[in-house]
């Protein structure tokens, strides 16, 4: 299980989540930002944080955005992964 971002994020990319995620596994793609689903310990943390609640557990993901599960991993194979957020 990993937590997911979703739609809300684009465009936006708030950043308040990498701030509270104890083991930095929150990226920045052009687009949004990117859970690394490997990395997320599961804790959480992130989810209340985000000002646009983009951010859900992998099985509470909306059925309307169930694309992003796909999307948040594969973004980490993509030539052009994600990297360290910009502040
Ligand atoms: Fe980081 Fe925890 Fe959110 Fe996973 S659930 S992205 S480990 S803050």
């Amino acid at each position: 299980m990993t937590y997911i971002i979703t739609e809300a994020c684009i465009g936006v990319k708030d950043r308040a989540c990498v701030d509270v995620c104890p083991v930095d596994c929150i990226y920045e793609g052009d687009d949004q930002l990117y859970i690394h689903p490997d990395e997320c310990i599961d804790c959480g943390a992130c989810e209340p944080e985000c000002p646009v609640t983009a951010i859900f557990p992998e099985e509470e993901v909306p059925d309307n955005m169930t694309a992003y599960i796909a999307k948040n991993k594969e973004a980490f194979n993509s030539p052009n992964p994600p990297g360290k957020p910009q502040r």
